[in-house]
């Protein structure tokens, strides 16, 4: 399994040579998106992955910097089909799954497309899912979503609206942590995972890493991501900082990282 990151910033006003939040799982010739901020569509496609070989697409929530990129990359696959007859071929009759937690979101992009050229037409078909707890995809990928709390607790009744992911295949697990509250929300799901991938816009790898050494969770590595400005400001202090408490286990992820799982 190959992670690709597209995106390893957070929320923050545009910074060189980094973009908002999306990563893609590779494995078995198939692709899976996490989040999608802007940019993942031409990262992933100058990056050389082929984007028609997409089986899912998973938004942890619908912040901008998890977001702002889904209408191109959706946008995209239309336009590839409509460049080549050979790539029409292969998507005809597909359905792309995009799990979400919010259907009003999905619902405003579409609007986006079909108010561009061509009204959306194609000859694949969009799947939007509402995110609930539990497993989202069995084939291939087997993704399960949890709530966190990093958009607090629903009223009664209201679905929640954020969530991170485990996904297993070739028999190794991540830990896709999306935005999140605290690490204890994530604890109970971190077991006997291969790769933890954390963020850092709420949070400081160095207590992170200090938190899941006495946590005693059993896990091989600790990535991050959705990088925060204490990583934009100082990368290699904070980093130091990190491995002075896992070692080697750590490492912190630029725009076109490849990760071997
Ligand atoms: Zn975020």
């Amino acid at each position: 399994m190959i992670l690709h990151v597209l995106g390893s910033c957070s929320g923050t006003e545009p910074y060189p040579a980094r973009h908002h939040t999306s990563v893609t799982l590779e494995t078995e010739g198939s692709l899976y998106f996490f989040d999608a901020g802007e940019n993942c569509c031409y990262t992933s496609y100058t990056m050389g992955l082929d984007q028609l070989s997409t089986q899912g697409i998973f938004i942890s929530h619908t912040h901008m910097d998890h977001t702002g990129g889904l209408p191109h990359l959706l946008w995209n696959l239309r336009k590839l089909c409509l460049i080549d007859p050979a790539n029409k071929a292969r998507m005809q009759g597909r359905k792309i799954p995009v799990y979400i937690p919010d259907l009003s979101v999905f619902e405003g992009i579409y609007q986006m497309l079909l108010g561009s050229e061509g009204h959306y037409e194609t000859v694949f078909e969009l799947e939007p899912h509402l995110i609930a707890d539990g497993p989202l995809c069995e084939k291939g990928l087997k993704v399960e979503a949890f709530h966190n709390l990093h958009l607090g607790q629903p009223s009664a009744g209201e679905p929640w609206k954020s969530f991170s992911f485990t996904a297993q295949a070739e028999g190794r697990k991540i830990l896709y942590s999306g935005d999140f509250g605290q690490l204890p929300e994530l604890l109970p799901h971190a077991h006997q995972a291969d790769l933890l991938f954390l963020e850092t816009g709420h949070h400081r790898a160095c207590d992170l890493c200090r938190e899941l050494l006495e946590s005693r969770v059993d896990f091989g590595k600790v990535v991050f991501y959705h990088h925060g400005v204490e990583i934009l400001q100082d990368f290699e202090g904070e980093l130091a900082l990190a491995k002075q408490v896992l070692g080697d286990r750590v490492l912190f992820t630029n725009d076109g990282s490849r990760i071997e799982v």
